[in-house]
């Protein structure tokens, strides 16, 4: 059941997760949970893609919630068999129809995971970014995930939240964990 009914009293925040630490992506998929349970729609765009399965993506396609999942990066930025120019387009595709999203308030939540890293990599325009960003509906969500968040986008973010790394079990030799990490 879709239940747009209090859009009229939200103030749609724009959110970034940043930092060094495990938590950023989740946290963003447990708000997904949160807004799900009252009925709002969400969608998730990757910026980085993982060709591997992940629980996330298996979730959205057995579930009949109003919640997608649209991988849309080149792939990890650390490939040197992706070309930059490859990944330039594949975040401007992935842009694109963030902004189609976002101008045409097509979702409640709108996770854009890991478009902090593309703005690292200069694979988009900050500006235009920020610009569209800005113009979102009043009613609207937007949480961006990734680290190395750019200074000016904290600025014009309400909420930020930077997650530290005190420990992970990579460092003791345990790798990705299904569940846990994918
Ligand atoms: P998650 O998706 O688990 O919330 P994240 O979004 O905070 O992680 P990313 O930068 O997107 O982190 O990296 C994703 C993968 O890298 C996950 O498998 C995560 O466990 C792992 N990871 C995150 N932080 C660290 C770290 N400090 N050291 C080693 N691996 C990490
Ligand atoms: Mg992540």
């Amino acid at each position: 059941m879709f239940d747009n009914t209090d859009r009229g009293s939200r103030q749609g925040l724009l959110i970034n997760i940043t930092g060094n630490g495990k938590g950023k992506s989740t946290s963003a998929f447990g708000t997904s949970l949160r807004a799900l349970g009252w009925g709002w729609r969400v969608s998730v765009i990757q910026f980085v893609k993982s060709d591997s399965e992940t629980g996330e993506k298996r979730f959205a396609e057995q579930t009949e919630l109003p919640f997608e999942i649209m991988v849309m990066g080149a792939g990890f930025s650390w490939n040197r068999h992706i070309s930059e120019s490859e990944h330039c387009q594949a975040a401007a595709a992935a842009w694109q129809t963030a902004t189609d999203y976002i101008c045409n308030g097509r979702v409640d939540l709108l996770i854009l995971d890991e478009l902090n890293i593309a703005l690292n990599q200069h694979w988009l325009e900050l500006a235009g970014v920020i610009d569209t960003l800005q113009q979102r509906p009043s009613w609207m969500h937007i949480i961006v995930t990734g680290r190395y968040a750019d200074p000016r986008l904290m600025t014009i973010s309400d909420l930020v939240s930077w997650i530290d790394n005190i420990k992970h079990p990579f460092d003791s030799g345990i790798t990705a964990q299904i569940g846990i990490d994918y």
